[in-house]
């Protein structure tokens, strides 16, 4: 058994090379590459991933995995092999159960829709790209079909990101969630406004990178094992564990830009890095889920990076960084204004009170578009009417409405958006339980230190890599299960400082 297991990992180890090469061209793409690379760029990915997939859904794999699967079992659940069994024997089933003809023709699909989009955007034409997001809809519960037995027919696309989430799950904690919030956005939004001008000046590029930069190794990113790089969409990504690389972008004059999105990006690349090195190149060798994911950027961009203690040793660095800019303005002024709430249209500029409207109202849709509540031809409407009751807010058009995210328009209806609240509640979760372990950590942090934090994160959360679901992780890490609390009392004790609420 041990010599198939060995066979086993070989094979999913040429599957990795082949992935990881792809995100290394991807990487380059959204770098460097001169546009006139981006036809062949294109052909050369659908190769690679073409070649990855036949080896993945190889008929071996499947009888290697049927003969491992009993022995694995009898092994501890969190052992190396029982993990990646169960790993693979999930990610194996997810890709021969949908036909590989239907993926081809989703992914054709997918293609025109998103340039058909990408024009129907900026001219405010949903009529002009709604016949493909019917197809889409249609696509999205042919995939999900292919995986009877759900409970809602969301479940199986919901599973693709965040495995072993449920739609009914999910939606009752999110209910939860945004009872608490609307009343608290109300309640912020009723009084005067942050002045949030002092981002606004003009900030040099090169001061605003290396100050972020300066920070994401304050925090423990390895630059022997990362660098950081320009692009227009901020991304994190990995070729190994040895070579795990954030992207950023700035704005002269929103110093929030570039800053922020670079200590999101740190979060996700600390997780990748602090995976146990043991699991190179297997497919444990990853973050869990999608929200788990988010967890990480989240509690390293907001729960650590925008908290007062933070500023309180960062602001006079950025202040000698920005002396014309900054001199004249105070920290409480800063730190106000780097948390400023407002009722908004976009997602992802919105706050951390406000976001996770967002992203409840876009996962509410995709469950009705889905479960055949809604049509896709009331979508605009349905979307106005929702920001209209949760945010007090109407989008003039749809440029700002249904048209403002890639997410449908460039893959499925299903599974997009849960990822980012449940990684926000999770980020509270997480951190409530390290602070539980070292009460220290809110001092270490107004000092600049920020290795005890990063040593829990690293012995609780990434060192695992993808052996445990988000539900197992939770249990693990927090003894019981998904719960908003911790992150509902983050946000208002926070914020009711800041808002006297
Ligand atoms: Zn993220």
């Amino acid at each position: 058994m041990e010599k198939k297991y060995q066979k086993l990992k070989a094979r999913l180890q040429e599957i990795n090379d082949l992935n990881s090469a792809n995100s290394l061209l991807n990487w380059d793409m959204s770098t460097y590459m001169p546009p006139g690379g981006a036809p062949a760029r294109g052909r050369q990915q659908a190769t690679i991933g073409r070649i990855a997939h036949e080896k993945f859904t190889d008929k071996k794999i499947g009888k290697l995995l049927d003969k491992l699967t009993p022995w694995a079992e009898k092994l501890p659940y969190d052992s190396e092999a029982a993990s990646l069994l169960r790993v693979t024997r999930r990610s194996y089933d997810q890709s021969v159960k949908v036909p590989a003809k239907l993926i081809a023709a989703l992914s054709e699909h997918s293609t025109v829709t998103y340039q058909v989009w990408a024009q129907a955007r900026p001219a405010n034409d949903f009529a002009k790209v709604r016949p493909y997001l019917e197809k889409t809809l249609d696509y999205s519960r042919e995939i999900a079909n292919y995986f009877p037995g759900y409970d809602h027919i969301a479940d199986p696309l919901i599973d693709f990101a965040d495995q072993g989430m449920k739609a009914e799950t999910i939606r009752t904690v999110f209910a939860e969630l945004r009872e608490q919030l609307v009343p608290l956005v109300q309640a912020i939004t009723a009084q005067e406004p942050a002045d949030d001008s002092c981002l606004h000046q003009s900030f040099p590029e090169d001061e605003q990178l290396a100050f972020g930069y300066q920070i994401a190794q304050d925090y423990g990113y390895d630059t022997n094992r990362g660098r950081q790089d320009k692009t227009h969409h901020p991304f994190m990504t990995k070729f190994s564990l040895g070579d795990v690389r954030i992207t950023t972008r700035t704005k002269e004059n929103d110093l929030s830009e570039a800053l922020f999105s670079t200590l999101h990006e740190t979060g996700h690349a600390l997780y990748e890095q602090g995976i146990d090195m043991s699991l190179e190149a297997t497919p444990l060798a990853g973050g869990t889920s999608a929200g788990v994911h988010e967890s990480q950027s989240r509690l390293w961009e907001n729960l650590v990076g925008r908290s007062r203690g933070f500023w309180e040793h960062y602001y006079p660095k950025l202040q000698a960084a920005f002396p014309s800019q900054l001199n004249e303005v105070p920290l409480d002024t800063f730190y106000r204004a780097i948390n400023k709430v407002q009722r908004s249209l976009i997602r992802t500029d919105a706050d951390e009170v406000t976001y996770n409207l967002h992203v409840m109202i876009r996962f509410d849709l995709e469950l009705a578009l889905l479960e055949g509540a809604l049509e896709v031809k009331d979508l605009p409407e349905a979307w106005h009417a929702r920001y209209q009751s949760d945010l007090g807010i109407q989008a003039p058009s749809d440029v700002d409405g249904v048209l403002q995210d890639v997410h449908w328009y460039g893959g499925i209806i299903g599974g997009a958006f849960q990822g980012y609240t449940l990684g926000n509640i999770m980020s509270a979760l997480f951190y409530n339980q390290a602070l539980k372990a070292h009460p220290e950590i809110p001092d270490q942090v107004r000092q600049g230190q920020f290795g005890t934090l990063h040593t829990w994160l690293k012995d609780n959360i990434y060192h695992p890599g993808s052996k445990f679901t988000a539900n197992e992780l939770i249990e693990r890490v927090t003894g019981g299960p998904l719960t908003i609390d911790p992150y509902i009392a983050y946000l208002k004790q926070k914020f009711g400082e800041l808002y006297t609420l």
